[in-house]
């Protein structure tokens, strides 16, 4: 049965056959693997995983692709879940869990930070999303791509880019460039911030006005006495500080001030 593609979802079907043989070899799933797609649309990675794997969980929001991913696939083999993925727990599936998904682009930045919460129960990920993003989400820092997302994902995430997507692979055909990144969650040298609501703060706060130095911008935060016991200059702006120095400067504060 056709589907009109429903805009407000983000909906644009991958197409290309290469293409999602590439990401399967990405994901290199294994047959007792507990794998989520998110946003699993009319199938295009749904049926080449579920050729490999025993079971697999789908996050679905349109019920009427739900549906017909439920009439498609038996439920022993594929569990729809009707429900927004931006309000989904995904602590409900253990702790080897492996996330995959074209991601719907509109929501991509708030459901990498709600996917980020679940950073424990989580082995790795695989997402396509807009190149942009994605280049954000790696860059390194004192480049214009390095941001709140980049430090953010950074302090919980190892990331790469794997795969660079044209629109063209796409049904309908996106006005932006795709790309796949995996996200394997720190384990060699994990950074932990004592208060991360603070590191989410202070990032923010830097990253407010990313033209302005640091002593402008975390003026709420930090005096001069506290720049030099974090040996960082005021002068530099937010890009020049890599994750560790935002962890460096909220566990400092955290401890000093118990602010
Ligand atoms: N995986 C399919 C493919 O590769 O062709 C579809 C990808 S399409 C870019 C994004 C999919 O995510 C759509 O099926 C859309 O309905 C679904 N979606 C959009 N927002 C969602 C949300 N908040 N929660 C779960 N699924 C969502």
């Amino acid at each position: 049965m056709q589907h009109n593609p429903r805009k407000r979802f983000g909906q644009n079907f991958l197409t290309d056959v290469s293409v999602i043989a590439q990401i399967i070899a990405e994901i290199a799933p294994q047959k007792t693997d507990c794998i989520v797609e998110i946003g699993p649309g009319l199938g295009a990675l749904t049926r080449p995983l579920l050729k490999i794997i025993d079971h697999l969980h789908a996050i679905e929001i349109d019920r009427d692709l739900a549906t017909r991913l439920q009439t498609e696939f038996l439920p022993e083999h594929l569990t729809v879940h009707a429900v927004d993925a931006l309000r989904f727990d995904f602590a409900h599936f253990g702790r080897r869990l492996r996330i995959v998904g074209n991601l719907p682009y509109n929501i991509s930045t708030p459901l990498l930070f709600h996917l980020s919460r679940f950073s424990h129960h989580i082995l790795d990920m695989h997402f396509m999303l807009q190149k942009e993003v994605v280049e954000r989400m790696v860059a390194a820092p004192s480049t214009s791509d390095y941001g709140r997302l980049s430090v953010m994902l950074q302090y919980r995430f190892d990331m790469e880019c794997v795969l660079g997507v044209s629109a063209a692979c796409f049904r309908p055909v996106p006005k932006v460039e795709s790309a796949v990144v995996r996200l394997n969650p720190r384990r060699q040298e994990p950074l932990t911030a004592n208060n991360e609501s603070l590191l989410a703060e202070i990032v923010a706060a830097a990253f407010s006005q990313r033209r302005k130095t640091l002593r402008n911008t975390l003026q709420r935060y930090l005096v001069p006495n506290d720049f030099a016991a974090l040996n960082i200059d005021p002068g530099l702006r937010a890009e020049n500080l890599s994750v560790e120095r935002y962890v460096a400067i909220a566990n400092h504060l955290d401890l000093e001030f118990g602010v």
